[in-house]
């Protein structure tokens, strides 16, 4: 793996060449997505690069009704609500994400433990390359 600090620009850049990227301790073994630097479970630094199966499952969700303006521009509104969860990956560490392919004006049917797997959502705008983490039912 090549040499990238452990910070959220790196988190990003790796994103954008779809690899979901955290961080584990050589001390204790917690993992950390996105990368922390420092353990937060045993305060050592000494931390390697790690890329996840992008595999998990649902730990949390919540359907969003008044987005932010970033949102609004991607056409979701009131109408259109978007699901934004927090999903435990099989490696262990949890990291919030979109989650599509749900519907949210049912959010009954969404199940907190419903298997799900890594989609990546590029947008560009000009020079500009983002991408989102999401996922989606397995
Ligand atoms: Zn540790």
């Amino acid at each position: 793996m090549e040499e990238r600090p452990f910070s959220d620009l790196s988190y990003e850049l790796f994103l954008n060449e779809e690899k979901l990227m955290g961080s584990r301790c050589k001390a204790c073994g917690t993992q950390y997505v996105p990368p922390r630097s420092i353990c937060i479970d045993c305060y050592k630094s000494d931390m390697e690069w790690v890329e996840m199966k992008g595999k998990g499952r649902l730990a949390a969700f919540s359907c969003i009704n008044i987005p932010p303006p970033f949102m609004i521009a991607q056409g979701y509104d009131r109408k259109n609500p978007y699901c934004t969860g927090v999903v435990e990956l099989e490696e262990g560490a949890r990291v919030d994400a979109r989650i599509e392919g749900v519907d949210c004006a049912k959010p009954e049917n969404i199940n907190v433990g419903m298997a799900l797997k890594v989609k990546y959502l590029h947008r560009e705008e000009g020079e500009k390359k983002e991408t989102y983490l999401a996922f989606e039912p397995a």
